[in-house]
């Protein structure tokens, strides 16, 4: 995709606050983060949206779910299930009513000491 924002990060066109990086997916800070933790899980290939993945995506949905609690343990909102604290939330915005604003495929994970912006 030549005129995709995320494409053009994925491809070092576009500086980013990279945070991961393996063969299939990287990860980078938000660049307008909602909470003290937000970052992007976003696979290299290009998928407009969740609603374009079909079974053939599904290890690659799945690699980007299993990346989340470890990349928000390494950014410091980890969830600390044995002393019930910490934690993050995970989101696909898909579509225009469902605020989407980049159609690359991506994985918000955001999180922190509350509050957040526009959230309790
Ligand atoms: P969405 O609304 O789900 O499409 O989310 C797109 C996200 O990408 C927003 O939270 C933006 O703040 C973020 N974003 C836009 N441009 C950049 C960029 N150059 N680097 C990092 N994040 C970005
Ligand atoms: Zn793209």
């Amino acid at each position: 995709m030549t005129d995709c924002l995320f494409c053009k990060i994925i491809a070092k066109q576009i500086p980013s606050k990279m945070i991961y990086e393996d063969d299939d997916v990287v990860a980078f800070h938000d660049i307008n983060p909602a909470a003290q933790v937000h970052f992007l899980i976003v696979p290299k290939l290009h998928v407009a949206s969740l609603a374009d993945c079909d079974q053939g995506h599904a290890a690659l949905l799945g690699k980007m779910t299993l990346l989340a609690p470890r990349l928000a343990a390494e950014q410091g909102c980890g969830y600390q299930a044995d002393g019930g604290t910490g934690g993050f939330k995970t989101q696909f915005n898909t579509g225009p009513d469902g605020g989407q604003e980049v159609y690359h495929l991506h994985m918000h994970v955001i999180g922190g000491p509350r509050p957040w912006r526009g959230q309790r």
